[in-house]
C-alpha cells in the first residue's frame, strides 16, 4: 500500500509525542517508502510519521518534491545539535489543508539522527530546509504550526476547522 491517508488536525496521534524508531525493520522500510510516495503525491516538501497515523520519531523531506535527485532526506530518531537565528515566513501543513500562517522559525539548524538504512547522519540546514526541519520536528513532539500561533489568528483557524468538522468537510 504505497499511498497512506494523511490525517488532519484533531486526529489524536498528531497531538502526542512520538516513540523512538529503534531498529530498522522491514515495516520501518515500508513505512518510509510509503511516506515518501505520499509526500510526493500530496504534494508536499515534508511529512512526519504521525501524519500517516504512526507515532514514531521519523520524517521525510524533499524541497524539490521528487523533481531533483539526491534531495530526499529521511531522518530516523532526529535530535537537535544546533539552532540559531530567526526567520518569519508563511507556512502550511498537509494536516491543516487550506490554512497558512506566519510562524517564527530558526534561520539555521543542525540536526543529527539516522538515515533510512540506520546509519548516523548529521545535516546542516538554513532557510526553507531549516524551517522544514523545525516544522517536522514539531510534528514528532505532537505540535502543529497552529499550536504555535496565538490569540485571534489561532482562534480563527480553530473555529473554521471546527465549522468544517461539523459540516463533515474536515
Ligand atoms: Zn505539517
Amino acid at each position: 500500500m504505497p499511498l497512506r491517508p494523511i490525517l488532519k488536525y484533531g486526529a489524536e496521534v498528531l497531538h502526542r509525542p512520538t516513540a523512538p524508531v529503534g531498529e530498522v525493520t522491514p515495516e520501518v522500510e515500508q513505512l518510509v517508502q510509503d511516506m515518501v510516495e505520499t509526500m510526493y503525491a500530496a504534494p508536499g516538501i515534508g511529512l512526519a510519521a504521525t501524519q500517516v497515523g504512526v507515532g514514531k520519531r521519523l520524517f521525510v523531506a524533499d524541497l524539490s518534491v521528487g523533481k531533483a535527485k539526491g534531495e530526499l532526506i529521511v531522518f530516523l530518531d532526529p535530535a537537535w545539535v544546533e539552532r540559531e537565528g530567526m526567520q518569519l515566513e508563511e507556512e502550511g501543513c498537509l494536516s491543516v489543508p487550506g490554512f497558512e500562517a506566519t510562524v517564527a522559525r530558526p534561520e539555521r539548524v543542525v540536526l543529527a539522527g539516522r538515515d533510512r538504512t540506520g546509519q548516523p547522519q548529521t545535516i546542516e540546514a538554513s532557510g526553507l530546509l531549516a524551517r522544514c526541519f523545525q516544522h517536522e520536528m514539531d510534528h514528532l513532539d505532537g505540535t502543529l504550526f497552529v499550536d504555535r500561533l496565538r490569540g485571534l489568528q489561532k482562534d480563527l483557524i480553530l473555529r473554521r476547522i471546527r465549522k468544517l468538522g461539523r459540516a463533515g468537510k474536515w
